[in-house]
């Protein structure tokens, strides 16, 4: 039997997002289309005799217990399939943190899906998301990976077809967001618009680039955006050096730009960091495949 395993965990950005409504739990439906991009952390996961979950990485600004999204990855699946070996985690982090590009819930996933094979549990995609939806809202999408629609409080989740290729320029400005505080703040009342995310949907079926990059919208960016003056300022030096469009993702820091060409998006990367709007870059691309099936 298998007792190492690296996967990879892929980041997410947020094409389109939509707040529906606000729940009386305190979630809110939302309507996203999520993409899986290149940009991945690696995990790797070791068995271990001794009936403990210990969680490594090479950041210091992560919590390495009971509070990383892996660890608890790691305590369920313990839990629910009584596995009474110990593992040792692993976490290579190249998703920026803190970032709007779900890097926690990509390891969670990660983490879930080893376990599931390290252990021989045999377990469904379903059964697996089921787990994971009590870890976050985002990780049943991170089991799937690629071109998703995501509704309900981000686990009801339709596959797409793949987007046109293109080449993307991450770019997360050095500033904390918290997610918390970004829906809380988000005074849906009054917004004036919402995404077309349905146009979008059918622009990714006709592969039409172009026409999906002028719908690209998130609805958060109204209070992130608000409050951080420096992602409309990137997002602007995006569209300047020939960005198709340039988006914030999640609840933000992280904006996207969509080139078409490598070398339009390194100039604005190189002007991005000349302007000195951000430290953390990264020209990267649509990831198509699913996460470690
Ligand atoms: P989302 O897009 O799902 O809102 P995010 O990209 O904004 O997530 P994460 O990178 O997942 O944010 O990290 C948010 C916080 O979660 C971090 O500040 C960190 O303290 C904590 N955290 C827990 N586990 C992890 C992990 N495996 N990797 C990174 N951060 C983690």
């Amino acid at each position: 039997m298998e007792q190492k395993l690296v996967l990879k965990a892929h980041g997410k950005i947020n094409l389109g997002l939509d707040v529906v409504r606000r729940l009386e739990n305190g979630y809110h439906e939302v309507r996203m289309i999520m993409q899986s991009v290149e940009l991945a952390d690696i995990v790797t996961i070791k068995k271990s005799a001794e009936d403990n979950i210990v969680i490594r990485a090479d950041q210091k600004t992560i919590p390495c217990d009971e509070r990383n999204l892996a660890y608890k990855a790691a305590k369920l699946m313990k839990e629910t399939y009584g596995i009474s070996d110990g593992v040792e985690i692993f976490l290579e982090k190249h998703i920026p943190v803190a970032a709007g590009m779900a890097g926690g819930s990509a390891d969670c996933a990660a983490v879930l899906k080893g376990m599931d094979e390290l252990f021989c549990l045999g377990l469904t995609l379903e059964e697996l998301q089921k787990t994971g939806v009590k870890l976050g809202a985002d990780v049943p999408y991170c089991l799937m990976g690629g071109c998703a629609l995501s509704e309900g409080i981000g686990e009801v989740l339709t596959g797409l077809k793949e987007p046109p290729e293109c080449v993307l320029l991450l770019v997360k400005p050095d500033i904390n967001v918290s997610t918390k505080y970004v829906y809380r703040n988000l005074k849906l009342e009054t917004l004036e618009r919402h995404p077309d995310i349905d146009g979008m949907m059918r622009d990714i079926e006709n592969g039409a680039l172009e026409s999906l990059c002028e719908k690209l919208e998130n609805v958060l960016e109204s209070v992130t955006g608000k409050q951080y003056p420096v992602i409309g300022k990137i997002e602007h030096v995006m569209k300047e050096e020939g960005a198709l469009q340039a988006v914030m993702s999640g609840s933000g820091p992280t904006v996207f730009g969509i080139f078409k060409e490598t070398e339009t998006a390194r100039k604005a990367m190189n002007k991005i960091r000349e302007k000195g709007l951000a430290r953390e870059v990264y020209i990267s691309g649509f990831f198509h495949g699913k996460n470690n099936p």
